[in-house]
């Protein structure tokens, strides 16, 4: 595949992360495990971490299911301030209690550059928030967190800015950057936010990242994720971050799109032949992705 000019040219703000021929791809390890290497790794678990309990069922959950990373949030981002915060420093030890039971990685997120030293003392991955993607400070620190950064596209970013986002990453000192894609503000309602299935090509075949898909907070009901999901491994994703829960309808956050561990059971079932699929991404050129035409 040859260099796309258009974005390794033009916007050469992101030289760091972007693909410049088939060798550069990065290949991100956390433990024995592999991120972009080939093999499509599944993140599951809560939105936050609520009690010793909800973690420690839904780690066994989903590790049974075959995903390799419990997610789940100590730190929460939310609209209202009396919303559910989150456990804190609590929810990490609860986290690092999950990870000893059950041997999956965690990934969990940071919203605070204050933060970054604390938070990689338990996480395997750092997670960013779509809502702290233009956190230029945060994105520093992370630099030198010395862990893995699972970025996730700001709501109303451009993949573009999602690209120089990890290039402040990479230039800090941290190449170890996933991308994600977990939906964009756009002027529909159906659905909580709109699934941008073809940021994954694009970013496949623009950047050496590793790209992953959330259905979850994309779709914003969890009758959608699978459907979602497929459709990520279709298109050449390297893996899901799905929302997961022991209890959905008693859940303190994000209740309504999370699976039960039967449905994210069946999810994961059901996926194995999407993933045999894809991806099929070598055959497109990248010069194909200068978008033209009008509306
Ligand atoms: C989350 O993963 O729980 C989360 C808050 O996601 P986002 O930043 O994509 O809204
Ligand atoms: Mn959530």
């Amino acid at each position: 595949m040859t260099p796309n000019s258009q974005w390794n040219g033009q916007f050469s703000c992101f030289d760091l992360v972007a693909k410049t021929d088939e060798a550069s791809r990065n290949v991100v390890h956390v433990g024995d495990l592999t991120i972009g290497g080939g093999r499509f790794v599944v993140m599951a678990g809560p939105c936050a971490v609520e009690s010793e309990r909800q973690i420690l069922e839904t780690a066994q959950a989903v590790a049974a299911a075959g995903a390799r990373v419990l997610r789940g949030g100590a730190y929460k981002p939310r609209s209202s301030p009396y919303s559910f915060q989150g456990l804190g420093r609590e929810g990490l030890k609860l986290l690092a209690k999950a990870r000893k039971h059950t041997g999956l990685a965690i990934v969990t997120e940071v919203m605070d550059e204050e933060d970054v030293g604390l938070i990689a003392e338990y996480a395997d991955i750092m997670q960013v928030g779509t809502r702290s993607m233009e956190n230029y400070s945060l994105l520093e620190a992370l630099g030198q967190c010395g862990r893995p950064v699972l970025l996730k596209r700001g709501m109303t970013a451009r993949l573009e800015e999602l690209m120089c986002s990890a290039q402040i990453i990479a230039a800090a000192g941290n190449p170890d950057i996933i991308l994600c894609e977990r939906g964009i503000r756009t002027f529909e309602t159906a659905t909580r936010n709109t699934l941008d299935i073809a940021a994954v090509p694009v970013l496949k075949t623009v950047s050496r990242l590793p790209v992953i898909v959330d259905p979850s907070h994309a779709a914003g009901v969890r009758a959608l994720v699978p459907v979602l999901a497929r459709a990520a491994a279709v298109v050449g994703a390297d893996g899901l971050l799905v929302e997961v829960h022991p209890t959905p309808e008693k859940a303190l956050s994000d209740g309504v799109q999370s699976l039960d561990f039967d449905e994210f059971e069946e999810m994961m079932r059901d996926l194995r032949r999407y993933i045999a699929i894809g991806p099929f991404l070598e055959d497109v050129h990248p010069e194909l992705f200068v978008a033209g035409g009008n509306d």
